[in-house]
């Protein structure tokens, strides 16, 4: 086994894990082409087994916000390593990181760990209809909760690229993927982003993306989330923010922060395991009441509250405080100014925006409001955009529907650089 080339190693892949992935973004199927297998990563950069070195605006799709192999990191999981990997029975971490998100995220009284986002939002929907007692679930075409069955109804992310769900207006959900039971989507609809749907006494809970990260990057509107709490409160349903990409990143207490709006759960993940497989789900205690062994509403998790994880989450947290908020801000809007006036001086059609401290590119020429207009992006020009970035030694997400993420690694400098690569990249796409 030496030197394995990327091309050597996907073929190999390809012959025991379907797709050659362990996640289907990661193929590369539609921006074509071979993925590249990374060897290592540190601070901004991603190294391939073939030695070339990238600056990575993945950054795992949003759980790593520190740069990678941040030595207070790898510190903290190390030492927590010598210490024991898992061991079924509460530890002093669970109760600090728990503390953590108490103290920063408005309107959470208390804390479940979970494994992953996908769990948390799943964990939140169960509480949520046992809580009320009722069945229905509301979420927005082009927003992305996970892949549990309930869940995957016009969702965004690379299941976008999957299912070409017709309609996006107020609709019973048809499933997203091969699999899910009808009847199992039956209990969901599906509505436009940025316009507050009129609910009734069946819903148990709206969730959302505070921030819609998961088909391209799109902002809620003024009032949008204000209207949605207040709908969710005439009729008894729950607000669920589904934080996972913009916990502890959009700021300090992550977009319920941000916009001023408190919901009833918040679902994290990413940022909180600082690159290490977790998830949470969070509101008030009453709220949080039900779930077992004190309520009726059954949770539970092997791994979860992981030793490891869990030190990494708060090593994580501990890094970003205020300077670091201001950097991630400044960072982004450096980006995206940066991005913007470089396909202005090729003149691509092409729009770089900013939400909050997240970076989105949209291959069009007027930048998305919901999901109807996100897919209007031109997924061919957006490949030839990443191939063009690539060769340049940046690495953007493969796929026209994800953001761009910027962490504390990604200084001034290593910002202008990925513009001067993009004034190219731009320069020879149409
Ligand atoms: C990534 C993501 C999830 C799913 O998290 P996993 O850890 O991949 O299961 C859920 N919601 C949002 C908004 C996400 O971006």
């Amino acid at each position: 086994m030496t030197d394995p080339t990327n091309e050597a190693l996907f073929a190999r892949a390809a012959g025991v894990i379907p797709g050659g992935v362990n996640s289907p973004v990661r193929a590369f199927g539609s921006v074509g082409g071979t993925p590249f297998f990374v060897a290592r990563a540190e601070g901004p950069y991603l190294v391939d087994v073939e030695g070339r070195r990238y600056i990575d605006l993945i950054q795992s799709y949003g759980a790593i916000i520190a740069g990678h192999a941040h030595p207070v990191v790898v510190d903290a999981v190390t030492e927590a390593a010598h210490g024991g990997t898992s061991y079924g029975a509460p530890t002093e971490r669970e109760v600090l990181i728990a503390e953590a998100i108490v103290d920063r995220v408005p309107g959470v009284e208390q804390v479940r760990l979970v494994s992953s986002g996908t769990e948390a939002t799943m964990s939140a929907i169960r509480l949520a209809r046992g809580v009320t007692g009722r069945d229905r679930l509301v979420k927005f075409a082009g927003n992305y909760h996970g892949h549990s069955d309930a869940l995957l109804a016009q969702s965004g992310s690379s299941v976008a690229q999957l299912a070409d769900d017709a309609s996006t207006g107020a609709a019973a959900a048809v499933p997203g993927s091969a699999g899910v039971p009808a009847g199992t989507v039956a209990t969901t609809t599906v509505v436009p982003y940025n316009v507050v749907p009129r609910l009734d006494d069946t819903v148990a809970a709206v969730i959302v993306e505070p921030v819609a990260a998961n088909m391209g990057l799109v902002p809620p509107e003024p009032g949008f989330l204000a209207g949605l709490a207040a709908e969710c409160a005439r009729v008894g349903a729950l607000l669920i923010f589904d934080e996972v990409i913009t916990g502890f990143r959009a700021a300090r207490g992550g977009a319920a922060e941000w916009s001023g709006v408190t919901p009833d759960l918040v679902t994290m993940g990413k940022v909180i395991g600082g690159g290490l497989p977790i998830g949470a789900f969070a509101g008030r205690a009453e709220v949080m009441a039900h779930l077992a062994p004190l309520g009726a509403v059954y949770q539970a998790g092997t791994l979860s509250g992981n030793p490891l994880a869990t030190a990494a989450g708060l090593a994580t947290l501990s890094l970003l405080d205020a300077a670091a908020y201001a950097r991630l801000g400044a960072g982004a809007q450096r980006l995206a100014a940066g991005l913007q006036d470089a396909f202005d001086a090729a003149g691509v059609a092409m729009c770089a925006r900013t939400v909050a401290n997240l970076v989105g590119i949209f291959a069009g020429p007027v930048p998305p409001r919901n999901f109807d207009e996100a897919k209007t992006t031109d997924e061919a020009r957006y490949a030839r955009l990443f191939h063009a970035m690539l060769d340049g030694g940046v690495a953007l997400a493969p796929g026209a529907y994800e953001v761009a993420f910027c962490g504390l690694a990604h200084s001034d400098e290593i910002i202008d650089e990925i513009v001067d690569v993009a004034r190219s990249a731009a320069a020879a796409i149409d």
